[in-house]
């Protein structure tokens, strides 16, 4: 039983229509990656690098940060491993870097925001995702997009280091977690490979209630219309794109079938949830009942 278990677990998850979906992880430690490989992760979908910079006095230098991700990421080797930029902001200060206090840390200088501030932090994280392409398949994630141009000047700067470094071009994908982003995801989509919901920040800017604050609890309703209705009109808008959900909506089996529907075909969630999520994907079919 525990074999058949490990099998099933392992297999792909293909819905009752035939449809294969990826289903990845999201990982910030080791742990993480070797449970998720455990319970049947294809790849991982979201590596967020934030722990490599916390509670540091200096920010890491290249050969720091490949080392730090290659051992996150060692459980993952030879598989599709996406790479998210540093997402921290006013309410995530690093000691190295000028934060002034904002009224406002969400809707101020986050994400891509903040790196294109600082392009040599930027720098560094580009090049050791760069170094780490021998041995990944590396994909670049770029966090609380709001603006063709955020990622217009990733690119500026990637280009030349991978000419520098001899390497291909990794494939480069926008998080659509601002409603700016989706309602704009046509302008946005001309410059990336795929699309990643970060459906946790989405509800958050959408219902306009803190993700983080117990008091808006129910303003916050991730599985609500309107955020189905924005992922909607993302696939309607750019049907050829890849699209995956990221957010912690992907990891809740009851809506896997409706997320499929909006257009989805890449969840990524917790190494505990891979099991049930494939499973619930093995029950629904999209085009027919
Ligand atoms: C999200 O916003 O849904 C997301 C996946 O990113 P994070 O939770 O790290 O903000
Ligand atoms: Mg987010």
């Amino acid at each position: 039983a525990y074999r058949l278990a490990i099998e099933n677990a392992r297999g792909p998850a293909v819905t009752l229509d035939g449809i294969k979906i990826s289903v990845v992880a999201n990982v910030g430690s080791d742990h993480d990656t070797q449970q998720a490989m455990i319970n049947g992760a294809e790849g991982v979908g979201l590596y967020r690098m934030e722990q490599a910079y916390l509670g540091r006095t200096e920010p890491p230098s290249t050969a720091e940060l490949v080392a730090e991700m290659t051992q996150v990421l060692a459980a993952a080797k030879g598989r599709s491993v996406c790479v998210r930029l540093l997402d921290v902001g006013a309410d995530k200060p690093l000691p190295f870097l000028a934060f002034f206090a904002e009224s406002n840390p969400a809707l101020g200088r986050r994400g891509i925001r903040l790196l294109l501030e600082y392009p040599e932090l930027l720098r560094t994280q580009l090049r050791a995702v760069l170094e780490l392409s021998g041995e990944f398949d590396v994909r670049i994630l770029i966090p609380m997009v709001t603006l063709p141009e955020d990622i217009v000047a990733v690119k500026d700067l990637l280009l030349p280091l991978c000419c520098e470094m001899h390497v291909g071009v990794p494939k480069i994908g926008a998080m659509i977690e601002t409603p700016a982003a989706a309602l704009s995801s046509k302008a946005i989509a001309r410059h990336v490979d795929f699309l990643s919901f970060g459906t946790n920040d989405l509800t958050q800017y959408t219902c306009a209630a803190d993700r983080e604050n117990a008091s808006v609890e129910r303003y916050f309703n991730d599985a609500s219309d309107p955020i189905f209705r924005l992922l909607s009109l993302v696939h309607e808008d750019v049907p050829h794109m890849p699209l995956s959900v990221c957010g912690e909506l992907a990891g809740r089996p009851e809506h896997v079938a409706k997320l499929l529907t909006c257009g989805i075909r890449t969840l990524s969630v917790a190494a505990p949830l891979i099991p049930i999520v494939k499973e619930a994907i093995r029950n629904c079919s999209i085009y027919s009942d």
